[in-house]
Protein backbone atom coordinates (compact mmCIF):
# COMPACT_ATOMS: atom_id res chain seq x y z
CA UNK A 1 0.00 0.00 0.00
CA UNK A 2 1.50 3.47 -1.08
CA UNK A 3 -0.24 6.21 0.76
CA UNK A 4 0.99 9.78 1.05
CA UNK A 5 0.48 11.79 4.12
CA UNK A 6 2.11 14.08 5.89
CA UNK A 7 2.45 12.56 9.38
CA UNK A 8 1.41 9.36 10.35
CA UNK A 9 1.01 8.14 13.76
CA UNK A 10 1.79 4.84 15.19
CA UNK A 11 -0.48 3.62 18.22
CA UNK A 12 -4.01 6.03 18.65
CA UNK A 13 -3.59 5.19 22.51
CA UNK A 14 -4.64 9.01 24.33
CA UNK A 15 -0.99 9.79 23.19
CA UNK A 16 -1.19 9.06 19.41
CA UNK A 17 -4.69 10.80 19.53
CA UNK A 18 -4.60 13.63 21.12
CA UNK A 19 -1.20 14.50 19.33
CA UNK A 20 -3.34 13.64 15.92
CA UNK A 21 -6.08 16.09 17.16
CA UNK A 22 -3.46 18.91 17.52
CA UNK A 23 -2.20 18.20 13.79
CA UNK A 24 -5.11 18.48 12.25
CA UNK A 25 -6.57 21.30 13.95
CA UNK A 26 -3.29 23.18 12.79
CA UNK A 27 -4.24 21.62 9.02
CA UNK A 28 -1.79 18.73 8.71
CA UNK A 29 -2.84 15.78 7.20
CA UNK A 30 -2.80 12.56 9.72
CA UNK A 31 -3.00 8.55 9.44
CA UNK A 32 -3.12 6.82 12.72
CA UNK A 33 -2.11 3.12 12.70
CA UNK A 34 -3.47 0.66 15.68
CA UNK A 35 -2.26 -2.91 16.32
CA UNK A 36 -5.77 -3.36 17.93
CA UNK A 37 -8.66 -1.24 18.59
CA UNK A 38 -8.42 2.48 19.48
CA UNK A 39 -7.87 3.29 22.79
CA UNK A 40 -8.35 -0.25 24.26
CA UNK A 41 -4.51 -0.92 26.05
CA UNK A 42 -2.94 1.30 28.92
CA UNK A 43 -5.00 4.53 27.96
CA UNK A 44 -8.38 2.77 28.65
CA UNK A 45 -7.39 0.25 31.67
CA UNK A 46 -6.00 3.80 33.38
CA UNK A 47 -7.99 5.58 36.41
CA UNK A 48 -7.75 9.13 34.76
CA UNK A 49 -6.67 10.88 37.67
CA UNK A 50 -5.29 14.26 36.61
CA UNK A 51 -2.22 14.77 39.00
CA UNK A 52 0.58 12.22 39.87
CA UNK A 53 -1.17 10.13 43.67
CA UNK A 54 1.77 12.30 45.71
CA UNK A 55 2.94 15.28 43.79
CA UNK A 56 6.06 15.75 45.91
CA UNK A 57 7.69 12.34 45.10
CA UNK A 58 8.70 13.77 41.15
CA UNK A 59 10.82 16.44 39.72
CA UNK A 60 10.05 19.28 38.61
CA UNK A 61 10.54 18.18 35.04
CA UNK A 62 7.45 15.97 35.76
CA UNK A 63 5.60 18.87 37.67
CA UNK A 64 6.12 21.45 35.11
CA UNK A 65 4.23 18.98 32.64
CA UNK A 66 1.64 17.90 34.77
CA UNK A 67 0.75 21.18 35.92
CA UNK A 68 0.85 22.60 32.83
CA UNK A 69 -1.16 19.77 31.23
CA UNK A 70 -4.32 19.31 34.08
CA UNK A 71 -4.42 23.02 33.21
CA UNK A 72 -5.73 22.60 29.92
CA UNK A 73 -7.68 19.80 30.70
CA UNK A 74 -10.91 21.56 31.29
CA UNK A 75 -11.04 23.05 27.97
CA UNK A 76 -10.34 20.25 25.95
CA UNK A 77 -13.11 17.76 28.01
CA UNK A 78 -15.41 20.70 27.09
CA UNK A 79 -14.40 21.34 23.47
CA UNK A 80 -14.39 17.65 23.21
CA UNK A 81 -17.74 17.47 24.91
CA UNK A 82 -19.14 20.29 22.60
CA UNK A 83 -18.02 18.52 19.28
CA UNK A 84 -19.18 15.04 19.63
CA UNK A 85 -21.93 15.21 22.61
CA UNK A 86 -19.30 12.40 24.44
CA UNK A 87 -19.30 13.49 27.68
CA UNK A 88 -15.90 13.14 29.00
CA UNK A 89 -17.08 13.43 33.41
CA UNK A 90 -14.01 16.00 33.48
CA UNK A 91 -14.82 16.73 37.10
CA UNK A 92 -12.56 18.95 39.66
CA UNK A 93 -13.82 16.45 42.56
CA UNK A 94 -10.50 16.73 44.74
CA UNK A 95 -8.01 14.19 46.14
CA UNK A 96 -7.94 12.79 49.80
CA UNK A 97 -4.39 11.72 50.68
CA UNK A 98 -4.39 9.96 54.04
CA UNK A 99 -1.10 9.14 55.76
CA UNK A 100 1.58 7.76 55.94
CA UNK A 101 2.87 11.21 54.09
CA UNK A 102 5.86 14.52 55.03
CA UNK A 103 3.19 16.84 55.57
CA UNK A 104 6.10 19.64 55.87
CA UNK A 105 6.83 18.26 52.40
CA UNK A 106 3.87 18.28 51.00
CA UNK A 107 2.98 22.10 52.50
CA UNK A 108 6.27 23.03 51.16
CA UNK A 109 5.35 21.22 47.20
CA UNK A 110 1.76 23.20 46.77
CA UNK A 111 2.83 26.37 48.03
CA UNK A 112 5.68 26.57 45.84
CA UNK A 113 3.40 24.98 43.13
CA UNK A 114 0.43 27.27 43.66
CA UNK A 115 -1.61 24.33 44.65
CA UNK A 116 -4.40 24.69 47.02
CA UNK A 117 -4.00 22.41 49.72
CA UNK A 118 -6.30 21.62 53.43
CA UNK A 119 -5.69 19.77 56.15
CA UNK A 120 -8.95 18.12 57.20
CA UNK A 121 -10.82 18.42 60.19
CA UNK A 122 -14.19 16.76 60.33
CA UNK A 123 -16.73 17.60 58.84
CA UNK A 124 -15.38 17.02 55.55
CA UNK A 125 -16.37 19.13 52.57
CA UNK A 126 -17.24 17.47 49.43
CA UNK A 127 -18.72 14.85 51.13
CA UNK A 128 -21.93 13.28 52.12
CA UNK A 129 -20.44 10.06 53.97
CA UNK A 130 -17.11 10.00 55.18
CA UNK A 131 -17.95 9.40 58.87
CA UNK A 132 -17.93 5.85 57.72
CA UNK A 133 -14.21 6.27 56.94
CA UNK A 134 -11.85 5.33 60.58
CA UNK A 135 -11.91 9.42 62.47
CA UNK A 136 -8.67 8.68 63.51
CA UNK A 137 -7.02 9.00 59.81
CA UNK A 138 -9.75 11.55 59.16
CA UNK A 139 -8.03 13.88 61.48
CA UNK A 140 -4.88 14.07 59.69
CA UNK A 141 -6.21 13.98 55.92
CA UNK A 142 -4.89 16.41 53.31
CA UNK A 143 -7.24 17.66 50.72
CA UNK A 144 -6.45 18.75 47.74
CA UNK A 145 -9.19 20.21 46.42
CA UNK A 146 -8.48 21.34 42.93
CA UNK A 147 -7.42 18.06 41.32
CA UNK A 148 -9.94 16.66 38.71
CA UNK A 149 -10.37 13.16 37.28
CA UNK A 150 -11.69 12.57 33.53
CA UNK A 151 -13.58 9.16 32.42
CA UNK A 152 -10.68 8.06 30.08
CA UNK A 153 -12.50 5.40 28.65
CA UNK A 154 -15.02 8.09 27.25
CA UNK A 155 -12.21 10.78 26.85
CA UNK A 156 -11.01 8.16 24.24
CA UNK A 157 -14.18 7.46 22.54
CA UNK A 158 -14.88 11.38 22.15
CA UNK A 159 -11.03 12.02 20.75
CA UNK A 160 -11.72 9.34 18.42
CA UNK A 161 -14.92 10.60 17.09
CA UNK A 162 -13.30 14.25 16.84
CA UNK A 163 -9.81 12.88 15.03
CA UNK A 164 -12.76 11.69 12.35
CA UNK A 165 -14.60 14.85 12.27
CA UNK A 166 -10.94 16.93 11.71
CA UNK A 167 -10.29 14.60 9.19
CA UNK A 168 -8.19 12.07 10.30
CA UNK A 169 -8.09 8.43 9.16
CA UNK A 170 -7.24 5.58 11.61
CA UNK A 171 -6.33 2.20 10.63
CA UNK A 172 -7.22 -0.29 13.15
CA UNK A 173 -5.84 -4.06 13.90
CA UNK A 174 -2.83 -2.93 11.59
CA UNK A 175 0.63 -3.55 13.39
CA UNK A 176 3.47 -1.67 12.90
CA UNK A 177 6.79 -4.04 12.63
CA UNK A 178 9.23 -1.37 12.03
CA UNK A 179 10.89 1.44 10.32
CA UNK A 180 13.37 1.54 7.11
CA UNK A 181 16.05 3.99 7.03
CA UNK A 182 17.58 6.08 4.09
CA UNK A 183 19.72 8.98 4.16
CA UNK A 184 19.11 9.77 7.90
CA UNK A 185 15.38 9.60 7.32
CA UNK A 186 12.74 7.22 7.52
CA UNK A 187 11.49 6.19 4.17
CA UNK A 188 8.53 3.94 5.61
CA UNK A 189 6.88 1.84 7.76
CA UNK A 190 6.47 -1.98 7.31
CA UNK A 191 3.55 -3.61 8.53
CA UNK A 192 0.83 -6.15 8.71
CA UNK A 193 -1.35 -4.20 5.93
CA UNK A 194 1.69 -3.09 4.11
CA UNK A 195 4.07 0.04 3.55
CA UNK A 196 3.68 3.37 4.50
CA UNK A 197 5.31 6.64 3.63
CA UNK A 198 4.94 9.70 5.01
CA UNK A 199 6.78 12.76 5.36
CA UNK A 200 6.85 12.26 8.95
CA UNK A 201 6.31 9.83 11.86
CA UNK A 202 5.18 9.86 15.59
CA UNK A 203 5.87 6.72 17.48
CA UNK A 204 3.00 7.07 19.92
CA UNK A 205 2.91 3.25 20.76
CA UNK A 206 2.95 3.17 24.88
CA UNK A 207 5.02 0.01 25.96
CA UNK A 208 5.63 -0.91 22.97
CA UNK A 209 7.27 2.00 21.47
CA UNK A 210 10.97 0.03 21.55
CA UNK A 211 9.25 -2.54 19.98
CA UNK A 212 8.37 -0.36 16.87
CA UNK A 213 11.79 1.53 16.71
CA UNK A 214 13.85 -1.67 16.99
CA UNK A 215 17.47 -0.95 17.00
CA UNK A 216 16.61 3.15 16.25
CA UNK A 217 15.56 3.59 19.62
CA UNK A 218 19.37 3.79 21.07
CA UNK A 219 19.12 4.63 24.79
CA UNK A 220 15.64 4.92 25.11
CA UNK A 221 14.69 2.74 28.60
CA UNK A 222 10.58 2.42 28.24
CA UNK A 223 9.09 -0.98 29.48
CA UNK A 224 6.10 -2.31 30.27
CA UNK A 225 4.82 -1.89 34.03
CA UNK A 226 1.47 -3.97 34.17
CA UNK A 227 -1.14 -2.30 36.97
CA UNK A 228 -4.96 -4.01 37.66
CA UNK A 229 -8.03 -1.97 38.64
CA UNK A 230 -11.37 -3.62 40.24
CA UNK A 231 -14.90 -1.91 39.44
CA UNK A 232 -17.50 -1.68 41.66
CA UNK A 233 -20.84 0.08 41.90
CA UNK A 234 -22.77 1.64 44.49
CA UNK A 235 -26.39 2.93 44.14
CA UNK A 236 -25.50 5.48 46.67
CA UNK A 237 -21.51 6.67 46.44
CA UNK A 238 -19.58 6.04 49.81
CA UNK A 239 -17.32 9.03 48.40
CA UNK A 240 -17.25 11.62 46.27
CA UNK A 241 -13.38 12.87 46.00
CA UNK A 242 -9.99 10.85 45.01
CA UNK A 243 -8.46 8.52 47.59
CA UNK A 244 -4.65 7.74 48.20
CA UNK A 245 -3.17 5.66 50.58
CA UNK A 246 -0.10 4.31 50.35
CA UNK A 247 -0.59 4.16 46.72
CA UNK A 248 -3.70 2.28 46.64
CA UNK A 249 -6.55 5.02 45.39
CA UNK A 250 -10.10 5.02 44.99
CA UNK A 251 -11.95 6.83 42.28
CA UNK A 252 -15.65 7.76 42.29
CA UNK A 253 -17.37 8.20 39.38
CA UNK A 254 -20.21 10.33 39.06
CA UNK A 255 -22.94 7.34 37.97
CA UNK A 256 -22.04 5.62 41.17
CA UNK A 257 -19.03 3.35 39.41
CA UNK A 258 -15.71 3.20 42.06
CA UNK A 259 -12.46 2.19 40.80
CA UNK A 260 -9.62 0.38 43.15
CA UNK A 261 -6.43 0.93 42.07
CA UNK A 262 -3.60 -0.66 41.46
CA UNK A 263 -0.58 -2.70 41.25
CA UNK A 264 2.90 -2.13 39.68
CA UNK A 265 4.34 -5.04 37.97
CA UNK A 266 7.49 -5.82 35.94
CA UNK A 267 6.88 -9.23 34.45
CA UNK A 268 7.17 -8.22 30.57
CA UNK A 269 4.19 -8.05 28.39
CA UNK A 270 2.28 -10.10 30.25
CA UNK A 271 -1.42 -8.52 30.98
CA UNK A 272 -2.32 -11.75 33.52
CA UNK A 273 -4.49 -10.59 36.08
CA UNK A 274 -4.32 -12.04 39.89
CA UNK A 275 -5.81 -13.41 42.56
CA UNK A 276 -2.93 -12.08 44.78
CA UNK A 277 -3.21 -8.68 43.43
CA UNK A 278 -7.09 -8.72 43.43
CA UNK A 279 -6.77 -9.58 47.48
CA UNK A 280 -4.49 -6.49 47.97
CA UNK A 281 -6.21 -4.19 46.60
CA UNK A 282 -9.30 -4.86 47.92
CA UNK A 283 -7.65 -5.08 51.66
CA UNK A 284 -5.98 -1.84 51.25
CA UNK A 285 -9.19 -0.35 49.84
CA UNK A 286 -11.18 -1.67 52.71
CA UNK A 287 -9.33 -0.12 55.31
CA UNK A 288 -10.10 3.37 54.41
CA UNK A 289 -13.43 2.50 52.52
CA UNK A 290 -15.52 -0.07 54.93
CA UNK A 291 -18.55 -0.03 52.47
CA UNK A 292 -16.47 -2.05 49.86
CA UNK A 293 -16.88 -5.10 51.98
CA UNK A 294 -18.86 -7.93 50.99
CA UNK A 295 -19.64 -5.80 47.33
CA UNK A 296 -19.48 -7.71 44.80
CA UNK A 297 -16.61 -6.85 42.05
CA UNK A 298 -18.29 -5.30 38.85
CA UNK A 299 -14.71 -6.19 36.87
CA UNK A 300 -11.01 -6.63 36.90
CA UNK A 301 -9.12 -5.90 34.53
CA UNK A 302 -4.61 -4.65 33.96
CA UNK A 303 -3.12 -2.66 31.42
CA UNK A 304 0.36 -1.98 30.68
CA UNK A 305 1.83 1.97 31.51
CA UNK A 306 4.28 2.74 29.28
CA UNK A 307 7.30 3.22 32.42
CA UNK A 308 10.05 5.70 31.98
CA UNK A 309 12.75 6.30 34.41
CA UNK A 310 11.53 9.08 36.93
CA UNK A 311 8.03 9.02 34.98
CA UNK A 312 9.71 11.48 32.29
CA UNK A 313 8.50 11.14 29.18
CA UNK A 314 10.43 11.36 25.79
CA UNK A 315 8.91 13.52 23.50
CA UNK A 316 10.46 15.15 20.11
CA UNK A 317 12.87 14.39 17.13
CA UNK A 318 15.01 11.52 17.11
CA UNK A 319 18.56 12.81 17.36
CA UNK A 320 19.68 10.94 14.54
CA UNK A 321 16.58 10.71 11.79
CA UNK A 322 15.06 13.52 10.80
CA UNK A 323 11.61 13.17 9.72
CA UNK A 324 10.90 10.65 13.13
CA UNK A 325 9.40 11.64 16.28
CA UNK A 326 8.32 10.06 19.40
CA UNK A 327 5.80 10.83 22.28
CA UNK A 328 5.76 8.32 24.56
CA UNK A 329 6.86 7.12 27.91
CA UNK A 330 4.46 8.51 29.89
CA UNK A 331 4.51 5.89 32.17
CA UNK A 332 1.66 6.85 35.59
CA UNK A 333 0.13 10.19 33.95
CA UNK A 334 0.11 9.51 30.58
CA UNK A 335 -3.48 10.64 30.61
CA UNK A 336 -2.80 13.57 32.57
CA UNK A 337 -0.01 14.27 30.60
CA UNK A 338 -1.50 13.99 27.21
CA UNK A 339 -2.72 17.80 25.83
CA UNK A 340 1.14 19.01 26.86
CA UNK A 341 2.81 16.64 25.26
CA UNK A 342 0.82 16.90 22.50
CA UNK A 343 0.66 20.25 22.31
CA UNK A 344 5.06 20.43 22.84
CA UNK A 345 5.40 17.68 20.04
CA UNK A 346 3.61 19.41 18.03
CA UNK A 347 4.85 22.78 18.60
CA UNK A 348 8.20 21.53 17.91
CA UNK A 349 7.28 19.95 14.18
CA UNK A 350 5.60 22.89 13.16
CA UNK A 351 8.39 25.10 14.79
CA UNK A 352 6.44 27.35 17.88
CA UNK A 353 7.29 28.69 20.86
CA UNK A 354 7.20 26.08 23.48
CA UNK A 355 5.39 27.49 26.55
CA UNK A 356 8.58 26.48 28.77
CA UNK A 357 11.88 24.63 28.29
CA UNK A 358 11.53 21.29 26.86
CA UNK A 359 15.02 19.72 26.75
CA UNK A 360 14.58 17.30 29.37
CA UNK A 361 12.08 15.79 27.20
CA UNK A 362 14.46 14.71 25.05
CA UNK A 363 16.91 12.99 27.13
CA UNK A 364 15.38 9.95 27.27
CA UNK A 365 17.01 8.87 24.09
CA UNK A 366 20.30 8.45 25.71
CA UNK A 367 19.38 7.12 28.76
CA UNK A 368 21.36 4.23 30.04
CA UNK A 369 19.41 1.82 32.72
CA UNK A 370 19.05 3.65 35.58
CA UNK A 371 15.77 1.60 36.31
CA UNK A 372 16.42 1.93 39.81
CA UNK A 373 14.72 5.14 40.02
CA UNK A 374 10.94 3.88 39.31
CA UNK A 375 8.75 5.66 41.16
CA UNK A 376 6.27 3.81 42.95
CA UNK A 377 3.89 5.97 44.57
C1 LIG B 1 -3.96 0.55 35.97
C2 LIG B 1 -3.52 1.88 35.41
C3 LIG B 1 -3.93 3.05 36.04
C4 LIG B 1 -3.55 4.29 35.52
N1 LIG B 1 -4.03 5.43 36.09
C5 LIG B 1 -3.72 6.64 35.56
C6 LIG B 1 -4.27 7.83 36.10
O1 LIG B 1 -5.06 7.79 37.03
N2 LIG B 1 -3.90 9.02 35.56
C7 LIG B 1 -3.02 9.10 34.52
O2 LIG B 1 -2.71 10.22 34.06
N3 LIG B 1 -2.51 7.98 33.95
C8 LIG B 1 -2.84 6.76 34.46
N4 LIG B 1 -2.29 5.62 33.93
C9 LIG B 1 -1.25 5.73 32.90
C10 LIG B 1 -1.79 6.01 31.54
O3 LIG B 1 -2.87 5.13 31.31
C11 LIG B 1 -0.69 5.83 30.48
O4 LIG B 1 0.44 6.60 30.81
C12 LIG B 1 -1.18 6.26 29.10
O5 LIG B 1 -2.38 5.60 28.79
C13 LIG B 1 -0.18 6.01 28.01
O6 LIG B 1 -0.79 6.33 26.79
P1 LIG B 1 -0.21 5.82 25.42
O7 LIG B 1 -1.09 6.36 24.34
O8 LIG B 1 1.25 6.15 25.37
O9 LIG B 1 -0.27 4.22 25.53
P2 LIG B 1 -1.42 3.17 25.12
O10 LIG B 1 -2.75 3.59 25.60
O11 LIG B 1 -0.94 1.84 25.56
O12 LIG B 1 -1.45 3.28 23.56
C14 LIG B 1 -0.44 2.75 22.74
C15 LIG B 1 -1.13 2.19 21.51
O13 LIG B 1 -0.14 1.76 20.57
C16 LIG B 1 -0.62 0.58 19.95
N5 LIG B 1 0.52 -0.15 19.40
C17 LIG B 1 1.50 -0.79 20.10
N6 LIG B 1 2.37 -1.37 19.27
C18 LIG B 1 1.94 -1.12 18.01
C19 LIG B 1 2.40 -1.48 16.71
N7 LIG B 1 3.50 -2.23 16.55
N8 LIG B 1 1.70 -1.07 15.64
C20 LIG B 1 0.58 -0.32 15.79
N9 LIG B 1 0.09 0.06 16.99
C21 LIG B 1 0.76 -0.34 18.10
C22 LIG B 1 -1.31 -0.17 21.07
O14 LIG B 1 -2.22 -1.13 20.58
C23 LIG B 1 -1.97 0.96 21.84
O15 LIG B 1 -3.31 1.18 21.45
C24 LIG B 1 -2.70 4.35 34.39
C25 LIG B 1 -2.29 3.18 33.75
C26 LIG B 1 -2.72 1.94 34.24
C27 LIG B 1 -2.30 0.69 33.52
Amino acid sequence: MGMQQDVIIVGAGIIGLATAERLLKQGIKVLLLERGQVGKESSWAGGGILSPLMPWHYSETVTRLTQYSASLFSDWASTLHTATSIDPEYNQCGLFILPPYNLETAIHWCSKNETNIQQIRLPVPYSTNMTHINRKKIEQTIYLPEIAQIRNPRLLRALRQHVIQLGGQIVENCTVHGITIKQNKVQFLFSSCGRFVADNFIIAAGAWTKEVLGRYALGLDIRPICGQMLLFKFDTLPLQALLVKNGTYIIPRKDGHLLVGSTLEDKGFSKQITITARNKLLRDAITVLPQLHNMPIKNHWSGLRPASPQNIPTIGQHPDLANLYINSGHFRYGVTMAPASAKILVNEILGIAQPFDVTPYKAGWHEKEHFSHLCIS
